[in-house]
């Protein structure tokens, strides 16, 4: 093994021992989901991270695809700010799309690196992650808008959960919950994962998305920030789009006790890695002061 690999397992050990034994849960979304070389990446770094001992839960998204096939089907897609309405139709996809197609692809990519997990959605062991529907008024009109099998988690059950990571297999859980008729409800990926680590007592929380982090008013991305700032720059369109849900999920996972929360660049190879086993950080933390 030349040196330098040598010493860059060395270096790496303090953070192996902090991380060893703790709850890290990883939100897969963005670019490192889509582009085939860093979607490997991220499978290697599950399955490094699970073999020293860090106990490994993921999250995975996948609204893109769900479009792309609902578009493929002739289906026309309409979001009210930003929120896809799902009727039960396009649920049927998106249920299809997530967890028989992405769940299984990424339980089977673990498996050929040498790793051991299991998908979950909500469904299992008699609802294991419940919702409701969620409610929405139109920014512009203020009306109320049904957003057909769009949910909002209202609990987590962590027994299956618990029962995979004792016996080292990776969770891979797929973003539809059920409601109380153990129906499907479509819920997004951010939200999942806040209420998984929120659930789980993680020590982490990484959101991998596509950009490098959370950017200023200057189009600057900002290594470390709080969350005053973070509720600042929502409330004044700094934030918009798809990092509104990341960033509300990020505090909301802060009050709700996980330690350190961070939204990583997942277009950066082996991010998961960089940000949990080196002192350099890919993105943006957050911190609940
Ligand atoms: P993911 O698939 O990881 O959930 P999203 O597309 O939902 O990613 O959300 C990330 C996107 O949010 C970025 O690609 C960017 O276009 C958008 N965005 C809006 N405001 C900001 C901001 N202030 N900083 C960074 N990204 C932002
Ligand atoms: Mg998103």
């Amino acid at each position: 093994m030349p040196t330098t690999a040598v010493n860059a397992l060395v270096e790496a050990l303090p953070y192996v021992q902090q991380w060893s034994g703790q709850i890290v849960v990883v939100k897969y979304g963005g670019a490192a989901m889509t582009r085939p070389e860093l979607a490997e990446a991220v499978t290697e770094d599950l399955v490094l991270l699970r073999a020293v001992g860090v106990h490994v839960v993921l999250v995975h998204g996948g609204g893109r695809m769900v479009s792309e096939m609902g578009a493929r089907l002739g289906l026309t897609t309409k979001f009210v700010d930003g929120l896809r309405i799902t009727d039960p139709e396009t649920m049927r996809i998106a249920q299809q799309v997530q967890i028989g197609g992405i769940s299984r692809d990424i339980v089977a990519a673990i498996g050929r690196r040498g790793g051991q997990a299991l998908g979950v959605s909500g469904h299992d062991i008699g609802g294991w992650l419940r919702a409701q529907p969620k409610q929405h008024r139109d920014s512009s009109t203020g009306e109320q808008v049904d957003l057909g099998r769009v949910g909002e988690v209202t609990s987590v059950s962590t027994g299956i959960l618990r029962a995979l990571i004792e016996r080292q297999v990776i969770p891979v859980i797929a973003p539809v919950a059920v409601d109380d008729a153990l129906q499907s409800l479509n819920v997004n990926a951010d939200s999942v994962a806040t209420a998984v680590a929120t659930a789980l007592g993680a020590a982490r929380l990484i959101f991998l998305t596509d950009v490098d982090g959370i950017r200023g008013p200057d189009g600057v991305p900002v290594p470390e920030l709080d969350a005053a700032t973070v509720r600042a720059w929502m409330a004044d369109g700094t934030v918009s789009g798809g990092m509104r849900p990341k960033a509300e999920a990020c505090l909301t996972a802060l009050d709700g006790g996980v330690g350190r929360v961070t939204i990583a660049d997942g277009r950066v190879p082996h991010a998961l890695l960089v940000e949990l086993l080196t002192d350099a950080g890919v993105g943006s933390m957050i911190r609940s002061g």
